[in-house]
């Protein structure tokens, strides 16, 4: 072996144990924070300018704010969103930050959610359980960026009852490259799985709105249940599919009991798959036909 792949080898060893790749999902955990906050309002930036355009309207018709507009992703720095004081970095530390600032703002003491560091610390632990599955090899990076982007798409779905394009398409298209290097799946069960995933609630969906008149779910279901059949083929659609509606409906019960659903709001199932997929990935395929008598 040459002495480039040994350093390789040793490099990725390291990177992936628990400890390794825990820490570095923190770091990502608050990155997606970021972009559970600002790719929707972002979108519908986008959608405003467009329609005015459209319309044949003016950019003062889109009802932007002129403010928000130079504002991407990774800049600028994090603020406030009471005070829009520039949150300094000490206290921009995954976990440390809001523990150091016992979950307020430093310039003018409002609460900061905790769910900042609820997805932080969620990030760094499912991480490290990829970790421990799949430690020392190139695909425990493929498998966090799947979680990274699941967890985007399951706080944003949430948020907004929207699963954006930009999230579940490269969700979909890593799933194909990854049986592609040959990382995961045999390439036609990744695409299979894809087709499975698509069909099935594109399916659902048009058997519900033939019977009731209603729509249920949003298209954003369809490509990431299909993105999840990608990563995890075929056979994972139904216990995917399973494990949400349950856990959702349980959820939906809760909150209506609770009152905490508000009037002409619905449960958005996105979530609910995100985390079924997360789940199934870590227990591994052959377990889960194991646990449903099916193998
Ligand atoms: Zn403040």
């Amino acid at each position: 072996m040459s002495g480039a792949a040994a350093g390789f080898d040793a490099a990725l060893a390291l990177l992936t144990t628990p400890w390794g790749l825990g820490l570095v999902g923190l770091c990502v955990g608050s990155f997606l924070n970021v972009v559970i906050h600002r790719l929707p309002r972002r979108l519908e930036r986008q959608w405003r300018r467009e329609s005015a355009e459209l319309l044949g309207l003016g950019a003062a018709a889109a009802g932007t704010d002129p403010a928000d507009e130079g504002e991407g992703l990774a800049r600028p720095r994090s603020r406030c969103p009471a005070c829009r004081t520039p949150i300094r970095w000490q206290h921009n530390l995954p976990l440390i930050g809001w523990l150091v600032l016992r979950g307020r703002c430093a310039a003018c003491r409002a609460p900061i959610s905790l769910r900042y560091p609820l997805v932080e610390a969620a990030c760094g632990l499912l991480f490290a359980a990829v970790a421990w599955r799949f430690g020392g090899q190139p695909v425990a990076l493929a498998w966090c960026a799947f979680v990274a982007v699941l967890l985007a798409l399951a706080g944003i779905d949430w948020d907004t009852t929207l699963l954006p394009d930009d999230l579940t398409l490269p969700l979909l298209w890593g799933g194909l490259l990854a049986a592609l290097a040959g990382w995961t799946l045999p390439l036609a069960s990744a695409v299979w799985g894809a087709v499975a995933g698509y069909l099935s609630l594109w399916t659902v969906y048009w058997g519900f709105k033939l019977l009731t008149g209603k729509e249920g779910m949003g298209h954003g279901d369809f490509k990431l249940l299909a993105a999840l059949g990608a990563w995890l083929g075929p056979a994972m659609i139904v216990p995917i599919v399973l494990a949400a509606s349950v856990i959702g409906a349980f959820v939906g019960i809760l909150m209506k009991v609770g009152d905490s659903l508000r009037e002409g709001r619905y449960v958005p199932f996105g979530p609910f798959l995100a985390l079924a997929g997360i789940a199934v990935m870590l227990a591994g395929p052959p377990r889960v036909l194991d646990w449903l008598g099916w193998s």
